[in-house]
């Protein structure tokens, strides 16, 4: 089985967030269960300078306003099919965004020029290549299931990895698009007057998904739907729900390089060192106390607005915060300005800072995710493999991950973390004061970390549930 892989982010090459994580790891978990994948990617700089023994796919003359190239060859270990397209993705920096901060204003066309090409290339139009699917990755490569289903060709599966994101532009892109002009309907990619990228995949791929049992039945209501929940309800039996594993190559406190210290479940006590390590790079008093770590985007949806706002109080029941991340500004603002109030026990790195997230999961005491909303997360999967003990909004895949250290849980030796619902500020503080709780006692605490970093986190189950859809998909499947 071949799989053609269409993401606009991939990790190592290129990443913002969850999504690169997924796109990056799955090839190689899913070598193991018998599926080729190759991944189609942008020729952002990045990209073009990690390529490697690359051969020459296809020539554009004209390709959505100039000429491009497709490249074929290996970069940092995937097997990428590459569109080198100076004029679209020859930009560094954010792959959205541009040096201002705001959507380059072409994404519509970049996006779909690379949707396009993508669906071409899985039905064999360029240079030999072909696929038995295609598995396309957020609103940036929805496109490409809408152009099979009008044009022929393989079957599609379309993740989503949040459904916040959806690809909304003004309908005069339509023309642009390559599509017939009965895709601007209200099963096609036409939403409310505009034009969704995501809402054309979602009506048109075989089959889809997303990264967590929980997200994929939270899509179907109002509340987390987005305004695609109706659309989703009429297609939940073809939307299946599978959480991500984590790349245990790359975060292994046993072997990771950005720790001071490695150390196994065995040896806890050495996450120690790492913990003097994160003092020292985030200012923060030394002491045994308990540190929170934040790995994230500051943005409404983590919920991290409402943590700002607790912080005052945090501080006061002896608690130290670590915390790294950028994005809204007034977010960003709030931590600064309560890491100026409160020297030595708040330190805070508004940057993205890979090496610094590892070293957070290895020395601080919690993870916290207070999201809103959380299609799969990362980061609390992340911290169960370090002994970092996630403290989690009760939402989406962090639901579906956690096993909450209430009473019972502890009792029977179930639980890895601290959940709460809902997510507000007083939930939250009195999460926050169960943790300090669970903290004061060491040998439950203990009980967690080696709970939760005995939990199987790793891509073999996932790619396992993956490589099942596809054979579902291929042996006829849904639409
Ligand atoms: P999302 O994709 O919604 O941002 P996830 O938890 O699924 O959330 O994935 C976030 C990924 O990005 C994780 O790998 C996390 O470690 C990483 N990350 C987020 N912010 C930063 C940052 N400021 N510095 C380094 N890594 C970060």
């Amino acid at each position: 089985m071949r799989v053609l892989s269409v993401a606009a982010e991939i990790y190592p090459l290129i990443k913002t967030g969850g999504l690169a994580d997924v796109a990056g790891a799955l090839p190689a978990a899913l070598a193991l269960k018998g599926a080729k994948m190759v991944s189609f990617v942008p020729g952002y700089p990045a990209v073009m300078a990690a390529l490697e023994n690359a051969q020459e796919l296809h020539r554009f003359d004209d390709l959505a306003g100039a000429p491009a190239v497709l490249r074929a060859g290996m970069a940092k270990g995937l097997d990428v099919i590459v569109l080198d397209a100076q004029h679209l993705f020859n930009r560094s920096g954010n792959p959205y965004l541009g040096p201002d901060g705001k959507d380059w204003p072409d994404n519509a066309r970049r996006f779909a020029a690379f949707s396009e090409v993508a669906a071409e290339l899985a039905k064999g139009s360029y240079g030999g290549f072909s696929a038995d699917l295609l598995h396309g990755h957020d609103w940036q490569a929805a496109l490409a299931s809408c152009y099979l289903r009008y044009r022929g060709g393989p079957k599609s599966l379309l993740t989503i990895h949040n459904i916040a994101f959806q690809g909304v532009f003004a309908p005069e892109i339509f023309a642009s698009l390559n599509l017939p002009a009965q895709a601007y309907a209200v099963d096609g990619v036409e939403y409310y007057g505009n034009v969704s990228f995501l809402k054309g995949g979602l009506a048109s791929a075989t089959a889809l998904s997303t990264v967590s049992p929980t997200y994929a039945q939270e899509i179907c209501t109002a509340n987390y739907g987005m305004g695609l929940e109706g659309l989703l309800q009429a297609r939940r039996a073809s939307l299946a729900g599978i959480v991500n594993g984590i790349d245990d190559t790359v975060w292994n406190p046993a072997t990771d390089k950005a720790l001071k210290e490695n150390y196994t479940v065995k040896t806890l006590d050495k996450r120690k060192a790492n913990k003097r390590e994160l003092e020292r790079r985030f200012g923060l008093e030394q002491g045994e106390g308990i540190i929170h770590g934040v790995v994230s985007r500051l943005t409404w949806q983590k919920g991290l607005d409402i943590f700002a706002s607790l912080l005052d109080g945090v501080v006061a029941q002896g608690a130290r915060l670590a915390v790294l991340g950028n994005g809204e500004p007034n977010i960003e603002q709030a931590f600064r300005a309560a890491a100026q109030r409160h020297k030595g026990r708040i330190g805070v790195v508004t940057a993205y800072d890979e090496q610094l997230s590892h070293l957070i999961q290895g020395g601080a005491d919690t993870m916290l995710v207070p999201s809103r909303f959380e299609p799969c997360g990362l980061t609390q999967l992340y911290g169960l493999r370090y002994g970092c003990v996630p403290l989690v909004a009760r939402v989406g895949g962090l639901a579906d991950t956690i096993i909450d250290a209430n009473d019972a849980g502890i009792s029977a030796g179930v639980a890895t973390g601290i959940q709460f619902i809902p997510v507000d500020g007083i939930t939250l503080q009195g999460a926050l004061a169960r943790t300090q709780g669970l903290y004061n006692q060491p040998a439950i605490w203990r009980g967690l970390q080696e709970r939760g970093m005995a939990s199987d986190v790793s891509w073999n189950r996932s790619a396992e549930a993956y490589a099942n859809l596809y054979k579902s998909i291929l042996s006829g499947g849904t639409r």
